[in-house]
């Protein structure tokens, strides 16, 4: 596709920092930083950086390092400067305004990768991964987002859609011969070809869940009767977390507070604040209150008091929680206070002994608190992200491959009740779409706008 408009905008985060860059991207990139520039860059190699001034008119503004990056060698693979500027916001708009003066446009969301993605600098996939690349907040998520933007996920869905492409002619094909009733598709090895691909599309579906946890963190909630020490136990486990926050310039602890990152992923503590609000704790925290919790947390930390709570009253808290939530939950529970005079260790064996899942311990004095944060972590199949193996961390390749996964069982649904191909080859076409939404090779217009408008401005 052909662009025909240059695009500018600052690439770096807004506000003051060290250094600025700028980003020029189009035909016209290198022509209107010669205007600017007091030297010129238009007739220079391709990767190299020169140290410049930026010039408005005959005063000198910056002294900045641009470099040079020729098409289809860039990351949009068009002509490309990047500007290095000094990081002051005066700077960083004078040079904008001064690149606008003489024909750069600005940029919109997303418009850099949006270009790599229509000069087929990249794949669909790849060109969101840089999205989730830039917004990764985990080491897992980064890696994640890493492994995809090099195609690591594109190439197993394109695999797969070739294949189908094959065995779609070959039905398509049939059609045309309808009269003569031949089958040009071995029908066996078909149906071993729908099956292989509805495994991959299940397990990629399946890795959502992994996915958006490295993506978005972990919603734990910590459920128990007042007093259990559910305020306790928060502290204790975002004890070292805190002091790490303090030392971040600007975060607001508040909102940090309640996350801890352990085996890079993130794990976000819901309605800490109800929690810590204890002194009407009785009436407050209702019952209901704590099914809110629980229907939107993945994993439930269930707390009692090991030293006055029965089988019985524990079981019923349990049971109620999970005629309260639908979705699978990982229950953890907690026997605290076991440091206490009061616990009785035979009484609470004989009550208890049974009970998987169950961690004894104090939250006051910190122990099996590492125990704790282990279970916490295997709760999210976290091995799977030093595997290699790819992880679907964006909502929409999970409802394309949804979309895939229904077309799929609807191809084998039809391929053992022998309806004829005509039907067949709509639900593989339909198959063939939603694989290929994933990638970009089906891309409507306003698909693309949908995913490049949630971009910022300079990527
Ligand atoms: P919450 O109402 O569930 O938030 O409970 P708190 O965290 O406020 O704790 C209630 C009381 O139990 C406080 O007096 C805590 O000091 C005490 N407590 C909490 N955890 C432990 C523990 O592990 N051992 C002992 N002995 N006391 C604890």
């Amino acid at each position: 596709m052909m662009i025909q408009n240059t695009i500018s905008a600052l690439s770096t985060p807004p506000g003051i920092g060290g250094i600025a860059v700028i980003r020029v991207s189009g035909t016209e990139a290198f022509s209107i930083c010669d205007k600017i520039l007091s030297r010129k860059i238009s007739d220079k190699p391709s990767h190299t950086a020169h140290h410049a001034w930026v010039l408005n008119g005959a005063e000198k503004l910056d002294e900045v390092v641009v470099t040079i990056f020729r098409s289809p060698k860039s990351f949009t693979g068009e002509d490309t400067v990047e500007i290095a500027c000094h990081g002051s916001v005066f700077i960083q708009q004078k040079i904008l305004e001064l690149l606008m003066e003489h024909g750069a446009e600005a940029a919109g969301p997303g418009e850099f990768t949006m270009r790599a993605y229509l000069n087929g600098k990249m794949d669909l996939s790849q060109a969101e991964a840089v999205g989730d690349l830039i917004a990764s907040e985990g080491s897992a998520a980064h890696k994640q987002a890493l492994h995809q933007m090099r195609g690591g996920f594109s190439k197993e869905i394109n695999a797969l859609r070739d294949r189908l492409i094959h065995f779609a002619s070959m039905v398509e094909l049939e059609l045309d011969f309808a009269e003569e009733d031949v089958e040009f598709a071995n029908r066996d090895q078909f149906k071993a070809l729908l099956q292989e691909i509805l495994q991959v599309v299940e397990g990629l579906r399946e890795s959502f869940a992994l996915g958006n946890a490295l993506k978005n963190g972990v919603p734990v909630a910590i459920i128990g009767a007042p007093n259990a020490g559910k305020s306790t136990l928060l502290n204790a486990l975002l004890n070292e977390e805190r002091a790490i926050v303090s030392e971040i310039a600007g975060t607001t602890r508040d909102t940090i507070e309640d996350r801890i990152t352990l085996g890079g992923i993130r794990f976000n503590f819901i309605d800490t604040a109800g929690i810590r609000s204890t002194e009407d704790a009785v009436e407050k925290m209702g019952i209901e209150r704590a099914f809110e919790k629980a229907k939107s947390a993945s994993v439930i930390l269930l707390l009692f008091d090991a030293t006055n709570t029965s089988a019985q009253v524990l079981e019923a808290m349990k049971q109620q929680i999970l005629s309260e939530t639908d979705e699978k939950k990982h229950f953890i529970l907690l026997a605290n206070k076991v440091d206490s005079p009061a616990f009785n260790s035979e009484v609470f064996e004989a009550a208890f002994g049974n009970e998987k899942n169950l961690i004894r311990i104090s939250a006051k004095n910190k122990l099996n608190i590492e125990t704790l944060k282990t279970k916490l972590l295997n709760t999210v199949n976290s091995g799977k992200v030093n595997s290699g193996e790819t992880i679907v961390m964006n909502a929409r390749h999970h409802q394309a491959l949804t979309q895939a996964s229904a077309s799929l069982k609807s191809i084998m649904h039809g391929m053992n009740n022998e309806v004829p191909g005509d039907l067949l080859a709509v639900d593989i076409r339909k198959t063939l779409y939603h694989l290929g939404e994933i990638t970009g090779q089906i891309s409507a217009d306003d698909l693309l706008h949908t995913i490049f408008s949630k971009f910022c401005i300079g990527k």
